[in-house]
């Protein structure tokens, strides 16, 4: 195996650890409200061909050989840089979100609005974690198929599920959700607060 792909296959297997460890702490808890439709599951099943399968697939075989390019080293150490950054961001909004997190749209029993941490400039640490694992994934790894099918996987995640999730936070949380709102940015902070 080359080394850029060693390099992603530690910092995959790190994402996939931290995951893990914070999903155990989440299990068992108690739903309020579950906004998981088919839509959801969709949207899951396309995110594990394009950060699991499909990588998984280039890592281990030869099938997606024909896809294959080169880049110059420096792409690589960026993506290896940014994804010392995503992961590092991933273990701290999971850390902060605690046992609020769920894997689909969900509030549970007891659910508490998290505004610290992380979370005191942005709203959704853990997506923007996601786009730059996503985005170092592309970078290290050379094939058109296996490097950029989580970009493209995360940025359906993403842009269909955003609305939804915001308006079940502030459907449940509401005026605390909007004040929250307007004091922070989605990806990126806030420049001017209202
Ligand atoms: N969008 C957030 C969280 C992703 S996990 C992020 O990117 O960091 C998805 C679940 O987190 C949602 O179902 C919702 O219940 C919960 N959630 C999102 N923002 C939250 C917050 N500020 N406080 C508590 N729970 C939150």
């Amino acid at each position: 195996m080359e080394p850029w792909n060693i390099v992603f296959l530690v910092g995959f297997i790190a994402y996939v650890i931290i995951r893990g460890v914070f999903e155990q702490r989440s299990k068992g808890k108690v739903k309020a409200v579950s906004r998981s439709d088919r839509r959801e599951v969709i949207l899951i099943v396309i995110m594990a061909i394009g950060s699991m399968i499909l990588p998984v697939l280039y890592l281990f075989t030869s099938l997606l050989r024909f896809a294959d390019y080169r880049v110059p080293a420096f792409i690589q150490w960026i993506g290896a840089t940014l994804m010392v950054v995503a992961l590092w961001l991933f273990w701290r909004s999971h850390s902060d979100l605690g046992t609020n997190w769920s894997r689909t749209l969900e509030i549970q029993k007891g659910h508490q609005l998290i505004t610290h941490g992380v979370y005191g400039s942005i709203r959704h640490p853990m997506y923007a974690s996601i786009w730059l694992f996503s985005l170092a994934q592309g970078l290290l790894l050379e094939n058109w198929l296996a490097g950029w099918s989580a970009f493209v996987a995360f940025a359906i995640l993403y842009f269909v599920r955003i609305p939804n999730e915001e308006r079940m936070m502030s459907e449940f949380f509401g005026e605390q959700y909007d004040d929250y709102m307007s004091q922070t940015g989605r990806l990126l902070p806030r420049l001017r607060r209202s």
